[in-house]
């Protein structure tokens, strides 16, 4: 069993500062993905998916031309990695000639061949969450398994990759599939994701400050004032991937998340780019986690991006689905 993470305890229990913030509170589970090397049996954000060898990997209706070619994406990572893993910290990073050629065509846009190969474009896996592992993630009837896929490229009005959900009863896949497909090109490295374990862990949040109601709002802002406490950054929503909350409205400020059927919609899952605020610093840092640079070489990824997604200028794309039916259509937001 891998260790766990543990987020730090808020530095005030709100609610006993503001006991009608009770109305306002979920529990959310933070996934605390981090690298590692899962296989099917696993949750895992990039590990391959428990996915039934006669079952049809799904792929996307559009055709795209990519930016950048998938395994070019994983080739430079494991280039400028191996760079930086033996660069003292503080020196400058220096790439041996082969490394230079290596990278240059890792980073060449796809040839004709591969967008060809790239239609129809298979969806790439980008998380597997078990019930057993992630408390408060509710399937559908019967089901256990939720497998989070997307295509890797602009989709929409977002402006980001396309996520479909895919839910199983684990005990109904005998035969997995190997050498599981992925899109041969994507619009960003940033949606490649390195195959990371997850270490979930239960905490309870606050609603985000301005969906409150005005008076309580406006009293957490004079005692904020007063105290020097920050309830939005510390208090109310944590950072990085996790499954329930609530989500954040810092860029668009609160909107209304109404399924078709009429009903307010649920955050399901967010994928956020940081963990927590800084490399080696913040509220959010597990306390497992170093608060400075260990060793003394360099290294490539921040130890607060470990799945090294990225969306948009580091904003959390959130996945909401209905409480009536999880066949009704899932909604977005970025924020
Ligand atoms: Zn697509
Ligand atoms: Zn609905």
């Amino acid at each position: 069993m891998t260790r766990s993470r543990t987020t730090p305890p808020r530095p005030v229990d709100i609610a006993a500062v503001f006991p009608e913030l009770a109305a306002h509170r979920r529990t959310a589970t933070r996934l605390h993905p981090r690298p590692g090397a899962p296989g099917p049996g696993d949750s895992s954000v990039g590990g391959p998916l428990l996915w039934p060898a006669d079952e049809p990997w799904p792929a996307c209706e559009r055709f795209h031309v990519g930016m950048v070619t998938t395994d070019g994406v994983r080739l430079g990572r494991r280039i400028l990695e191996r760079a930086w893993g033996r660069t003292r910290r503080g020196e400058t990073l220096v790439l041996a000639e082969q490394e230079q050629a290596d990278l240059k065509r890792a980073e060449a846009p796809p040839t004709d061949e591969d967008d060809a190969k790239a239609n129809p474009m298979p969806l790439m896996a980008l998380a597997q969450l078990y019930a057993r592992d992630v408390p408060g993630l509710t399937c559908p009837e019967g089901m256990d398994v939720l497998q989070v896929l997307w295509c890797p490229h602009e989709h929409d009005d977002l402006c980001l990759p396309a996520v479909h959900l895919r839910w199983r009863r684990a005990s109904d896949v005998t035969a997995v599939l190997a050498d599981q497909p992925e899109p041969a090109t994507v619009e960003y490295d940033d949606y490649v994701p390195e195959p990371c374990v997850l270490h979930p862990e239960v905490i309870t949040e606050y609603e985000y400050v301005e969906s409150l109601p005005d008076d309580l709002r406006k009293r957490i802002e004079d005692w904020e004032e007063a105290t020097g406490h920050d309830y939005r950054g510390e208090l109310s929503l944590a950072l990085g991937w996790k499954v329930g909350g609530f989500a954040s409205w810092s860029l668009s400020g609160p909107q209304p998340v109404v399924c078709e059927c009429g009903r307010d919609m649920k955050p399901l899952l967010t994928i956020d780019t940081c963990e927590w605020e800084s490399p080696y610093g913040g509220s959010w840092r597990p306390v497992e986690e170093p608060d400075h640079p260990a060793g003394e070489f360099e290294s490539l990824a921040n130890p607060n991006m470990p799945t090294a997604i990225v969306i948009s200028r580091g904003y959390a794309l959130y996945v909401f689905t209905c409480p009536d039916s999880f066949d009704h259509p899932l909604r977005f937001t970025m924020q």
